[in-house]
């Protein structure tokens, strides 16, 4: 039973971009003479900083967790009128984020349980320490910065707009809309229902993947489904409702849908099954085009190449038949990694006149969220790079006083 809400401070409760670089360089007597450039998040019907006072009003209790120190915090809350059952700030913990213990802390003045709480927050290291703490993550879009980064590293659920966070019956069915039909789920479709996962052309996805290595992959339907769909007709019909709610929530209409061809290996077009099972779905003013792509030749080692090499690799490989006059084009393809394919395809459709295209994939890529504890002195290892020669190696966080423990990556 949701008994708590842990939410965090900066861009997620009030928008304090006007001081970030501040924040971040910890110039703290320049963001204390400059706070009147914190501003509320207005554009909505609830905003942010009232969602504490709304939250309390319905009986759930509320945490402030920020990496802010707590005389910021304290003087930010004071403004804004925001009401709070516990405060953590950066002097209340050893760790911070995405270390778990600044949660831990909250779950422990609050007295409730890691599957008690919701943890709302901006930044995929709010993502992190949510995965690492065991609680379930909602993505403040309303104050996210970067959606690419953001998009690699998902909550479990997106909120685009503070007031969705109030419909507390409703949380369970406002998850990703991929990740909801492959739990047999009808989802309520909203503006966070799929991910803006950035780039040019815009990419979206419509939920998460997780590799293999990621202890989320077994529990997750989507993965496993997707994995399925390499060689297997049956998960189109679900996949295809999925698409179509998805363009019925963009702010887009494509004029047609074509797909990622498949390599001259490969004698299955995985996307025929989907294209069969949307097109019934989709409104008239949009039409699939089968082989609007087609791929002339293999490249060899492509998926042991580093991002640079496979752009590289991979341009000349995908013709199309077609001249799109003017139309717009979604391109769909089934896991968002590098990107390096989707944007060579959507290369090829705008030199063949195409007016825009977009891109689609089922689901992004996740990073794996490793965590290493030290094993001379038990605190968190970070990944950190040499200065000077760019390499990366676990270091100790107790670095450089407490503990000086390393290892190689
Ligand atoms: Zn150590």
């Amino acid at each position: 039973m949701l008994k708590a809400f842990i939410i965090d401070l900066d861009m997620t409760l009030v928008d304090s971009s006007a001081l970030e670089d501040w924040r971040h360089l910890k110039f703290w007597s320049h963001v204390m003479a400059n706070l009147d450039q914190v501003k509320p998040f207005t554009f909505s019907s609830v905003s942010a900083h009232e969602l504490p006072a709304r939250l309390r009003k319905s009986g759930l209790k509320v945490a402030v967790v920020t990496s802010s120190p707590r005389f910021y915090a304290e003087e930010i809350l004071k403004r804004f009128n925001i009401e709070f059952d516990a405060l953590v700030a950066y002097d209340d913990t050893e760790q911070h984020k995405p270390d778990p213990e600044p949660i831990n802390k909250a779950l422990e003045l609050l007295g409730v349980q890691a599957g008690e709480v919701v943890h709302v927050g901006d930044a995929a290291i709010d993502v992190q320490a949510s995965y690492h703490a065991g609680v379930f993550s909602v993505g403040a879009g309303w104050g996210v910065q970067n959606f690419d980064a953001l998009s690699s590293a998902a909550p479990d659920a997106l909120f685009m707009y503070p007031r969705t966070l109030l419909k507390l019956d409703e949380l369970a069915l406002r998850g990703y809309v991929a990740e909801s039909y492959a739990l047999d789920i009808q989802p309520k479709v909203h503006a966070g229902s799929f991910l803006p996962c950035g780039g040019t052309p815009p990419r979206y996805a419509l939920g998460r993947y997780f590799p293999r290595e990621d202890s989320r992959h077994a529990t997750s339907k989507l993965s496993n489904l997707l994995l399925e769909f390499k060689n297997s007709d049956d998960p189109a019909g679900t996949l295809a409702k999925a698409l179509a709610s998805f363009l019925t929530r963009l702010d887009w209409t494509p004029d047609y849908i074509v797909s990622v061809p498949p390599k001259p290996s490969q004698d299955r077009d995985r996307f025929s099954a989907l294209f069969d099972a949307v097109e019934p779905l989709l409104s008239d003013d949009t039409h699939v085009i089968r082989n609007g792509l087609q791929c002339e030749k293999e490249i060899e080692g492509y998926k042991g190449m580093r991002a640079l090499e496979r752009a590289t690799a991979i341009r000349g490989v995908f013709v199309s038949p077609y001249t799109w006059a003017n139309d717009r084009v979604l391109l769909l393809d089934d896991v968002l990694t590098t990107g390096e394919t989707v944007a060579e395809c959507a290369r090829v459709l705008l030199a063949n006149a195409a007016a825009e295209v977009r891109i689609a994939a089922f689901a992004r890529d996740q990073q794996v969220f490793a965590r290493k504890l030290c094993p001379a002195c038990n605190r968190p290892m970070r990944v950190r790079t040499n200065g000077t020669t760019g390499t990366r190696f676990w270091g100790c966080s107790g670095w450089p006083h407490e503990c000086q423990h390393t290892e190689n990556l």
